[in-house]
């Protein structure tokens, strides 16, 4: 690993470390939310057998269900928008620091690429890119909105899992679990959405950087954390991409961007050693890697196949685009990788 791979991996785990925070929030709240819904729901399923018990006419039990399920609906809905909005600030929060964070790496980062040379480099402060980033989400909506989506599927979801046990019948215990699943669902969304939105601050402030000093930067290059990451984050580790270039990747992804540099020779100095080692490519990383490695990180089916030689890393890289999120990357089928390898 280079000493560039080394930084940028640092700066990543610290990024990694401060929305690992804002998610063990989200999860907390979450689950004191939980607590709250579930006594009301034990209460309701309750209610519900008594009348069944007393003999009730189906009518009736289906009033009284019907009441009950809406009213729980509505409080889990409550719940978990409070959830959220408690959070809502401190995802913002941890966006501006990661905005602070990304333009001081990645000016460090320019720094170590371009190695001790004939002249001091200053850095130029991008201007304008942030205004759109701290609060935002990925779709240009304030992150407060995609948040609060969140409330009506919460209780969608349990009033449904709520439903199914009703209507088959199970035990109280067994009705709560299931919601509990529900809402777990919820809160990865939560969760996922922090994490994504934090990270993507700072690798989107780390490319506004690079684009600002376009005097001595030419483009980025794709960094995983080879370690952890992904195959699709491995076949992109390592590519070189040019300053225009989003940085398109999965929800969560914690790849970060490296800055690719002219050489001195460019910059008009003759006869200065460059000194930035290449990176070695993430699919010539992987090829060294020993079977059970590739094995855990492939599954046995795209594992069989690379070990064939019938597809490689970087079959297995499709482009992805959304109306609503825009340009993304995932890990292709094995069936689509080799239909185009
Ligand atoms: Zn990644």
């Amino acid at each position: 690993m280079t000493s560039r791979e080394r930084q940028a991996n640092a700066q990543r785990a610290r990024q990694a470390r401060a929305a690992l925070a804002v998610e063990n929030d989200l999860v907390h709240a979450y689950r004191q939310a939980w607590q709250r819904i579930r006594e009301d729901l034990l209460r309701a399923v309750a209610e519900i057998r008594a009348a069944e018990a007393r003999g009730e006419s189906i009518e009736a039990i289906k009033l009284i269900q019907l009441h009950r399920l809406t009213t729980l609906e509505s409080q889990v809905e409550a719940e978990i928008r409070y959830a959220v909005n408690l959070n809502a600030a401190t995802i913002t929060n941890a966006q501006a620091d990661a905005v602070l964070a990304a333009r001081i790496s990645a000016e460090d980062l320019i720094r170590t690429t371009l190695g001790a040379g004939p002249a001091t480099w200053q850095p130029a402060f991008p201007v304008g890119a942030f205004r759109s980033l701290v609060g935002y989400s990925a779709d240009g909506q304030p992150l407060g909105l995609l948040l609060q989506e969140l409330g009506p599927a919460a209780g969608a979801s349990v009033r449904k899992s709520l439903v199914t046990g009703l209507a088959r019948g199970l035990n109280p215990n067994v009705v709560a679990r299931e919601a509990r699943t529900a809402l777990g669902g919820n809160m990865v969304r939560a969760t996922t959405i922090a994490r994504t939105e934090i990270l993507r601050a700072y690798r989107t402030t780390a490319l506004e950087t690079y684009k600002a000093n376009e005097d001595v930067v030419t483009g980025w290059q794709w960094i995983a954390n080879l370690g952890g990451a992904c195959q699709m984050c491995i076949a992109m580790h390592g590519e070189i991409a040019d300053s225009e270039d989003g940085f398109d990747t999965h929800p969560a992804c914690k790849c970060t961007p490296i800055p690719v540099t002219k050489t001195w020779k460019e910059l008009g100095f003759e006869g200065v050693e460059d000194t930035a080692p290449e990176i070695e490519s993430g699919s010539d990383w992987f090829a060294r890697q020993d079977a059970a490695k590739q094995l855990s990180v492939l599954g046995p089916g795209k594992y069989a196949a690379y070990r064939d030689g019938r597809v490689g890393l970087k079959d297995l890289v499709q482009r992805t685009q959304s109306d609503r999120w825009g340009g993304g990357r995932r890990a292709r089928s094995l069936k689509d990788a080799l239909a185009v390898a």
